[in-house]
């Protein structure tokens, strides 16, 4: 007996070997599955309030690199995207986010000297 596997097929034109969900397609395959999540997000409270919360946070960039990294993961999953490839990708978006580490941590020090200079200047 062999495995039940997603009914679509890869870029490649090869048959998507990924586990499907009900409609007999993969998650990255599945059109209405992929909408009908990305319309709980919005709409869902908790999720979507902490995750905005969040995001917030994050330069615009930073975000557009975790929204091309989650669409990189589900289309390795389907079988379109070679794992060495998100695996390389996934590299460099860890170098990045240590390059942004520093940057802040260098700001915030800054800060805190200017602050302690200006506690000298203006204290005792
Ligand atoms: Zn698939």
């Amino acid at each position: 007996m062999t495995m039940p596997a997603c009914q679509s097929t890869r870029r490649d034109g090869t048959p998507c070997r990924a586990t499907p969900t009900a409609s007999g397609m993969c998650f990255a395959h599945d059109e209405q599955l992929r909408q009908k999540t990305a319309e709980g997000r919005r709409a869902g409270g908790h999720n979507r309030s902490n995750s905005r919360r969040a995001a917030k946070h994050l330069p615009a960039d930073m975000r557009a690199l975790g929204s091309q990294l989650m669409e990189a993961i589900h289309e390795c999953h389907a079988g379109d995207l070679d794992p060495k490839r998100l695996s390389a990708m996934g590299t460099a978006a860890g170098a990045v986010v240590r390059i942004h580490e520093v940057a802040e941590t260098e700001q915030r020090i800054h800060a805190l000297e200017a602050a302690a200079h200006d506690g000298k200047r203006w204290g005792a």
